[in-house]
């Protein structure tokens, strides 16, 4: 369902969008494919790693004084019950504080946040600010001992991935990019095969915030400029009732990070570097 079998080396993913991935549509309307890796062996779903040592992130030369924010939009498949109890799965007010300080950041959100918030997706995906990644349907763990997660069997794996991106489509969200989050960021190779027909890449971190469930916003921003390089995959949370400092962190961080030189990127740009 994710196109054809452009397996080959650094072939643009096939278009997750509705239109025909013509060369001249992508050129005058869309924005342009962005890039993935390379599958490995036997077509294993390959992993965008960032390895950050004192001298920066592969590739030779200085490097460049980039840092990506992803914000993960969790919703466990069983937790509607939660939402329409009041629970806040969402934060709106993150999203808005995004926009105001013109951060580009990447949203790996779960196939069930985009049913329970599909304006709130679709708005998230018609703004250039942002990319919509895949964070699963169910929030459920690809591997067994993942943080207590109920886990996906083997063979639901790539459906559960699919599922997600059929959730967006239903919702209308647009830039939406081939990129997978575990839950929990818990895999191993069972999984990466077992995911190797959804045509995506997985994107893990290196910096990780400790917002979930924080109260000391100043903790979070802490942990986060103390951990940041260049090159650097920031995982946060947009979900109020289980991130509720993260806003505030941001807050803290941006100016912070801007004064240092950096200038934040998408997932995908940093995938280009
Ligand atoms: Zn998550």
């Amino acid at each position: 369902m994710l196109g054809g079998a452009l397996a080959g080396c650094a072939t643009p993913a096939p278009s997750l969008s509705a239109t025909a991935p013509s060369a001249a549509a992508s050129a005058s309307a869309g924005p342009k494919k962005p890039p993935t890796m390379a599958p490995g062996p036997a077509g294993r779903t390959p992993v965008f790693e960032r390895r950050t040592t004192g001298g920066g992130t592969a590739g030779g030369g200085a490097a460049e004084k980039v840092v990506a924010l992803t914000f993960d939009a969790d919703m466990t498949a069983d937790q509607g019950p939660r939402a329409k109890a009041g629970e806040r799965f969402d934060n709106q007010e993150l999203i808005a504080l995004l926009r105001r300080l013109k951060v580009p950041s990447t949203v790996f959100m779960t196939g069930r946040w985009a049913e329970e918030y599909p304006a709130q997706a679709k708005g998230i995906g018609a703004d250039g600010l942002f990319e919509v990644a895949n964070h699963s349907y169910s929030h459920y763990a690809f591997t067994a001992d993942c943080y207590g997660l109920p886990v996906v069997a083997k063979d639901s794996m790539a459906r559960d991935v699919e599922r997600a991106f059929s959730a967006f489509r239903a919702a209308g969200v647009r830039n939406v990019v081939p990129y997978f989050r575990f839950p929990g960021g818990c895999y191993d190779d069972a999984a990466l095969r077992a995911l190797a027909p959804a045509n995506v890449t997985a994107v893990q971190w290196d910096v990780v915030s400790g917002d979930a469930f924080a109260t000391d916003a100043g903790a979070v921003a802490e942990q986060v400029l103390d951990g940041v390089r260049p090159g650097s995959l920031v995982v946060m949370h947009c979900t109020s009732s289980a991130a509720p400092v993260t806003g505030e962190a941001v807050r803290r961080i941006v100016p912070e990070l801007r004064e240092r030189g950096y200038r934040f990127v998408k997932v995908s740009e940093l995938m280009e570097g």
